[in-house]
């Protein structure tokens, strides 16, 4: 038997469905990794994003060389090219079957069908294997048999099916003789800056991030979550996107520290389960409503919405100049680091979408650019929920003062101050008073909106949609 593993948004040898079932009974293993730098454009993934999953490539190649298996990398420039490559390579190592774990957008899903049929008109196997989240798509549902919209309810339904069930992770494949990892294809990355303490490369050093999070700062996280200044998050997201991590190790991890407990016991790994299970969440509606692919928004009746013109105002809050300083040390952070705080991302989202009326899909556009942990089913969510155009949508009449906000999550400014040095002299009462004179004289811009009159607009915007 000869199984041809492709790899995708699952780098890693440690806990990988498609893996440890290809190597399962000793059989010649060999990888593939697809580069397809159109696609990703088309995608609007930033350099950042590629760059940082090159690298994951390079060192799983590296993983896997170490484990006698070798990974190939084919240059092809979309998802178009993928079947005739998938089938070519398959010939190549005459191989009798490729294995893959599923990926769930709509683009995603034609391309492995296409790759499905051109295997089978070959002759070779072709299995779709569920890795990504830990229930697959289609798996949790109504008692009608309808997919779940609203969060509350999958969360429960989703730990009825998981509690008492071990969460199994899978070894990486036992090593065989050492390979050498195979030639690569003539291409260079774009350039891009990744903070390597920020970013660190390879599965062992997601993993190690998982135990230091997990031993250090679990038990605080209800708290320290919602602080940006704090270092209060896992900061693992960028590595369960592109699948350096699995989420299996991740729940493994705290079910560990919570002594088996889900919804009992420590409220830190309590809140940080349900931030996973707000991905499986994301990732089931993406898979069960494809529109949400195809920047649809998922409630139908807010296309009606007049957005505003994009234009200068769109712009300076891409640049962190919209006189709030809570918003824009939330963009310098994104611009500086490719990643922003929860919490940052909803006040910035909320703060395009509803006082600029700007429409999310240029926001969601904007974030996909900039952002290391890009995966559209938590971005888009993400969107969608802030613009309150998405499933479990903020009611649109709420609507995170940046403010008030600030107020609550920064009130020393101590995060201000760090994404916007210029302002780090002045007082804490300025830096919470947008248009304050000391911020003025600091060289710092006027409040682009003004939040009263703004918020009475979207109010009007949404007013009046059928439901
Ligand atoms: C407008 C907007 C855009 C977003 N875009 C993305 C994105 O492109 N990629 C992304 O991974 N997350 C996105 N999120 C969700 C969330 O902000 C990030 O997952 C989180 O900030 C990552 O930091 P962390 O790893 O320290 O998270 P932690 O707080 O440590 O949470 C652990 C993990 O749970 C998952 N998670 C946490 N919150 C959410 C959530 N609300 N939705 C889905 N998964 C979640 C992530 O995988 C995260 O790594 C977005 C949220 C909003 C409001």
């Amino acid at each position: 038997m000869s199984t041809v593993v492709w790899f995708r948004s699952d780098l890693r040898a440690d806990d990988n469905s498609a893996l440890a079932e290809a190597a399962r009974d000793g059989g010649r293993v060999t990888g593939l990794f697809l580069l397809t730098p159109a696609q990703w454009r088309a995608h609007d993934w930033g350099a950042r994003k590629q760059l940082f999953v090159w690298r994951h490539v390079l060192a799983l190649r590296e993983r896997l060389a170490a484990l006698g298996i070798p990974l190939w990398v084919r240059l092809v420039p979309d998802f178009a090219s993928a079947a005739a490559a998938v089938a070519e390579f398959a010939r190549e190592q005459s191989a009798t079957a490729v294995y893959a774990n599923a990926e769930y957008a709509v683009n995603e899903v034609a391309r492995d069908r296409l790759v499905a049929e051109a295997l089978r008109a070959q002759g070779t196997a072709w299995r779709r294997l569920h890795d990504f989240t830990v229930l697959a798509p289609g798996t949790v549902r109504t008692q009608q048999g309808a997919p779940f919209k609203v969060f509350s309810p999958f969360r429960r339904a989703w730990l009825a099916q998981v509690r008492g069930e071990p969460v199994d992770c899978l070894a990486a494949p036992a090593a065989r003789a050492a390979v050498e990892p195979p030639p690569l294809p003539d291409w260079e990355p774009p350039v891009a800056t990744l903070d390597p303490d920020w970013w660190p490369i390879g599965e062992v050093a997601a993993h190690a991030r998982l135990v230091d999070f997990v031993e250090r700062r679990l038990a605080r996280y209800h708290e320290d979550r919602d602080v940006p200044a704090l270092d209060g998050t896992s900061r693992l997201s960028p590595y369960l996107a592109i699948g350096a991590l699995s989420v299996r190790r991740c729940i493994e991890a705290a079910l560990a520290h919570n002594h088996g407990e889900w919804d009992s016991g420590s409220r830190g790994a309590q809140t940080w389960l349900s931030e996973l299970v707000w991905r499986e969440f994301y990732t089931h509606i993406l898979a069960e409503f494809p529109r949400v692919s195809r920047a649809r928004p998922f409630r139908p009746e807010t296309d009606a919405i007049a957005w505003r013109e994009a234009g200068v105002d769109f712009t300076r809050w891409c640049e962190g100049r919209t006189g709030y300083p809570l918003v824009d040390a939330a963009m310098r952070q994104l611009a500086a680091t490719g990643w922003m705080h929860n919490r940052l991302r909803m006040v910035t989202a909320m703060f395009l979408t509803k006082y600029l009326l700007v429409d999310w899909r240029h926001g969601e556009r904007f974030f996909c650019e900039q952002l290391v942990d890009v995966e559209l089913a938590a971005n888009n969510g993400g969107w969608q929920w802030s613009a309150s155009t998405g499933t479990d949508a903020a009611p649109y009449f709420r609507v995170l003062s940046p403010v008030r906000q600030a107020e609550r999550f920064d009130a020393e400014g101590a995060f201000v101050r760090r994404w916007l040095p210029q302002l780090a002299a002045l007082p804490a009462k300025a830096l919470l008073q947008p248009g304050h004179p000391a911020l003025l004289a600091a060289g710092y811009p006027e409040p682009m909106v003004e939040l009263k009159g703004a918020r009475e607009r979207v109010l009007l915007a949404f007013r009046g949609l059928a439901p």
